[in-house]
């Protein structure tokens, strides 16, 4: 079997206290369900085997030259209540490739065998995870969002038991990193100075080798999740687990679980069936991620010389933060309702469309990518109440040019519709990878008008409706 991949591992280099060595545990029949060619090739992986070969490596059975097997130990807050060990429970990273575009990629397998951080799981995943978590990453990135990829998925060939019996299969993951922070929550918890100090090193050189001390550098991930969180909202997406473990310090949207995109917009939208109090709801996300920085700051202290002047600098910036999201929201706004220019009353204009949208329950995506056509006010009950609204839009967009245009860049057609990846899932689990082919295929493009698609553009029919999204 011949694959090249062009590992350059330097996580591996680091301390022993970092990650435990450890290969993945075979699986008894592994087969391909996926795999992303354009990706590979960006990674330079080359010479690429056939399905056989490509579902023994992708599911941990053979393991490539150059490869470098460790799980990760982290820390983190989960729903607000802190454990000091975590780390990579099912999850084992092979190495790391720098991709055509000059940035470092960990090449990670998840659902790949236990480790010595499962605690009480099987460290395995199931097929219905690992297809959602395959199409919504890769979805995520056509919409422009910041996420890790998905390289390949693999049914294992044995059963896993969660409350029913279910296939089992492992998908190949890609992140610019998967430092969290709760990686450095862990070593800040054990009180590990040098480890700490270590980590931030090799996060600063990795990630923001332009900042030049904590304050820089906190200041740089806060620019990247304040970012990261508004696109989310722009396209009404909910991570669903922002626990301080998932939040990444590339600001790439990471640990795709029970994660959705809102049909009918509502702020107080949750669809996650372990999230029984709403705490990581559509609209609660700006604050969480303030919350989750905060808990990054906190760590920084211990590396700053002055621990009095650290704090008031941290806290400064922390203060900042909700600030900071909704800038980054108003402009992405604005560019979907086509403006460019900023102009007082801009977010009044948009809460108003939102408040309208949440009263009569309009499709979020379907809502904005009709404005200024015949079909929005089809969205809304209260035709009126709409027709009031757009008046007051087409005065503010009278004065700006190319609006169209910035709105067909702005609000996509397709989004990963809860039906439509469980429809997706439950045909995979038959045997029928058909619904998967073409979701992926659509979701490439969601900025085009597909007339072939406009059943994946439909938010559920009556009976359709996802109530709950399950973790894997
Ligand atoms: P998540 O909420 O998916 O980010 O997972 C939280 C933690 O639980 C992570 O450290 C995972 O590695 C771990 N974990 C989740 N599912 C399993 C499993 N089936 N076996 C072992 N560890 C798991
Ligand atoms: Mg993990
Ligand atoms: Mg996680």
């Amino acid at each position: 079997m011949s694959i090249a991949i062009p590992f350059d591992n330097t996580y591996a280099a680091l301390p022993d206290g970092f990650f435990t060595r450890l290969g993945p545990t075979p699986v008894a029949a592994p087969r391909l369900l996926a795999f992303n060619a354009p990706l590979a090739a960006g990674l330079g992986i080359t010479d690429l085997p056939g399905e056989d070969d490509l579902a023994r490596l992708f599911s941990g059975n053979a393991t490539p030259e150059g490869a470098a097997p460790l799980a990760q130990v982290y820390a983190g807050h989960q729903f607000g209540g802190f454990s000091p060990q975590l780390g990579d429970g099912r999850a084992i990273l092979l190495g790391e490739v720098v991709d055509s575009g000059g940035t470092r990629r960990d090449i990670q397998l998840k659902g790949a065998g236990p480790t010595p951080y499962s605690r009480m799981g099987d460290g395995r995943a199931w097929m219905g995870p690992v297809l959602r978590e395959y199409l919504v990453s890769e979805a995520m990135h056509a919409l422009g969002i910041p996420t890790t990829r998905a390289l390949a998925a693999v049914a294992t060939g044995e059963e896993i038991m969660r409350e029913l019996p279910l296939p089992g299969a492992v998908l190949t993951r890609v992140a610019s990193s998967h430092i969290r922070v709760g990686t450095f929550q862990y070593f800040a918890a054990r009180q590990d100075r040098a480890g700490l100090q270590r980590l931030y090193d090799y996060t600063l050189a990795r990630h923001y080798p332009e900042a030049t001390d904590p304050v820089e550098f906190l200041e740089a991930v806060i620019a990247r999740q304040a970012r990261l969180v508004a696109q989310w909202m722009s396209v009404g997406f909910i991570h669903g687990v922002m626990n301080t473990d998932n939040t990444s310090l590339s600001g790439e949207t990471i640990d795709y679980g029970p994660c959705a995109f809102m049909d009918a917009y509502h702020p107080a939208t949750v669809y996650s069936s372990i999230d029984r109090q709403g705490r990581y709801a559509y609209q609660n996300q700006p604050q969480i991620v303030a919350w989750n920085l905060a808990q990054l700051a906190s760590c920084l202290v211990a590396l700053m010389p002055d621990r009095e002047d650290a704090i008031q600098r941290f806290t400064a910036a922390i203060h900042a933060v909700p600030d900071r999201v909704h800038a980054e929201w108003l402009t992405l706004f604005r560019a979907k309702l086509g403006l460019a220019t900023a102009q007082d009353g801009d977010e009044a204009l948009i809460v108003d469309l939102l408040s309208l949208m949440a009263q009569n329950r309009a499709d979020f995506t379907n809502t904005f990518r009709a404005l200024g056509g015949a079909a929005a006010r089809d969205q809304f009950l209260d035709r009126e109440g709409f027709d009031t609204w757009e008046t007051r839009w087409t005065a503010r967009s009278a004065g700006e040019d190319g609006v169209a245009e910035r709105m067909r860049l702005a609000n996509p057609a397709y989004i990963p519709r809860n039906h439509r990846v469980e429809q997706m899932i439950e045909a995979a689990v038959a045997g029928d990878m058909a619904p998967f082919e073409r979701l992926r295929q659509v979701l490439a493009h969601p900025f085009d008008d597909q007339p072939d698609a406009a059943d994946l553009a439909s938010p559920p029919a009556a009976g359709e409706e996802i109530q709950a999204t399950f973790c894997g």
